[in-house]
């Protein structure tokens, strides 16, 4: 048979695997999408894209569906933890789309989700293969064979991995030693209606307040009906996996050191994950001939720049693009591999380090952080957001596909 009547494989119905799937649909490339999961995420976490990927998601006619469901802030506002005081105003809304063409968004991850697949499943008739699990995947003569956990088989021209942080898939690229180490931070996160929220939460923006003890985030979901929350502490242990639970206890505890002025009652009720936070280096490979990784599967990032989903959606359309533009036989596909990884190695690693060393600024302590505020204040709030052009001004270079 030959490959390229073969179906891309895509292992994972994350953000970027759905991403992945709707664009290979709009060049008309078939695909399979094969998902771990029994059901659809229903994760009940908040999630934020900057104009770099809200334009694609205009491109992937994904936004229109997801427009009810978000919401546009004005500003991220930024304070100090331990005295409510606002050091800067970042402006977004129209500041920022008309400067980069395309808005600043926060949401419901489940809402993402379900724009995401609703798409997929409406505008190209193609639907997630749910409770399929990738054990292994083989080279074959004809491209790949990838057998689930209950011993079913999938033919595919090429596997795209997009199993995310703890890709099982990754081993058979990049070294099992390869090391992905613990960043000593852990988030909690949690989305609580909006009458609950304390004043200094609950309006339209983006919250980052800073402390030594840890740094809160905020900002609305579900077209302002409620407000997602995550606190970012120091932890010693790590855990892998999903998110486990965190007492509410705990979590209170926390909030009331990391931001004492505001009132964090909320806390004791709320139910929260933790999810622990992890920061390797770019990893040597990304691809062979027949598997490529995308997403989280191939470059995990610290969360202090709100960016890892962004970048896998950035990832799917590069990644498609490349393969519609070469063709799937073999080794048209491992060109597109090789195209993409060297598009995107430098984005990927400018990302981590700037998220990296906000993750630090953010929980400066002493005459540090007095040299942070006051330089915050002396930039202002628009050149410090200009300062970012070169993250939110990311456009797609590729082709743009035929619509349906
Ligand atoms: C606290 C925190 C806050 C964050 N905030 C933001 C933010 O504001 N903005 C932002 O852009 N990013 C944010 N991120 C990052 C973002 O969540 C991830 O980068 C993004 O989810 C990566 O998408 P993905 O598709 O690569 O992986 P995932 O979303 O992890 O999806 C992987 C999928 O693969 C499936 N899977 C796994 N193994 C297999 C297998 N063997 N076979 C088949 N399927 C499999 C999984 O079930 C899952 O559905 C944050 C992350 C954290 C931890």
């Amino acid at each position: 048979m030959s490959t390229e009547a073969l179906p891309l494989l895509i292992a994972g119905a994350g953000i970027g695997g759905l991403a992945f799937a709707i664009r290979c649909r709009q060049h008309g490339i078939a695909v399979r999408l094969l998902e771990g999961r029994d059901a659809p995420t229903t994760d009940g976490a908040g999630i934020q894209l900057g104009p770099n990927a809200t334009r694609i998601l205009q491109d992937l006619s994904v936004a229109e569906a997801l427009a009810p469901h978000v919401c546009t802030p004005d500003a991220i506002i930024v304070g100090l933890g331990a005295t409510g005081r606002v050091l800067q105003r970042l402006p977004l809304s129209d500041w920022i789309r008309e400067r980069h063409d395309a808005p600043y968004w926060v949401m419901h991850r489940a809402d993402l989700h379900s724009a995401l697949l609703d798409t997929l499943r409406t505008d190209h008739n193609t639907h997630p293969e749910f409770g399929w699990r990738v054990a292994t995947a083989e080279p074959r003569a004809s491209g790949v064979s990838a057998t689930s956990e209950d011993g079913d088989i999938a033919a595919g021209c090429g596997l795209i991995a997009a199993d995310g942080l703890w890709s099982h898939l990754r081993k058979r690229i990049v070294r099992a030693d390869h090391p992905i180490p613990y960043s000593g931070k852990a988030a909690a996160r949690t989305v609580i209606a909006r009458d609950a929220a304390p004043e200094q939460m609950a309006g339209n923006h983006v919250g980052v307040w800073f402390s030594p003890h840890g740094h809160l985030v905020h900002y609305p979901v579900q077209a302002g009906r409620a407000v997602a929350v995550v606190a970012v502490t120091p932890r010693e242990a790590s855990t892998r996996g999903w998110g486990e639970e965190q007492s509410a206890a705990a979590m209170a505890r926390d909030l009331g050191r990391i931001a004492p002025a505001l009132d964090t009652a909320f806390a004791r009720t709320a139910h929260w994950r933790m999810w622990s936070l992890f920061d390797p280096e770019p990893f040597p490979r990304v691809h062979d001939a027949r598997i490529c990784l995308l997403g989280d599967a191939a470059h995990p990032v610290l969360p202090f720049l709100a960016q890892g989903g962004g970048l896998a959606i950035e990832d799917a359309v590069v990644l498609a693009d490349q393969i519609a533009q070469r063709g799937t036989a073999l080794k048209d596909l491992e060109a597109a591999f090789a195209a993409y990884a060297s598009a995107r190695a430098a984005r990927w690693a400018r990302v981590q380090a700037t998220s990296r060393r906000n993750g630090q600024i953010y929980q400066l302590g002493g005459p540090m952080a007095l040299a942070r505020d006051l330089t915050l204040q002396a930039i202002g709030g628009r050149k410090v957001m200009a300062g970012y052009d070169w993250l939110y001004g990311w456009r797609n270079a590729g082709l743009t596909p035929a619509r349906p």
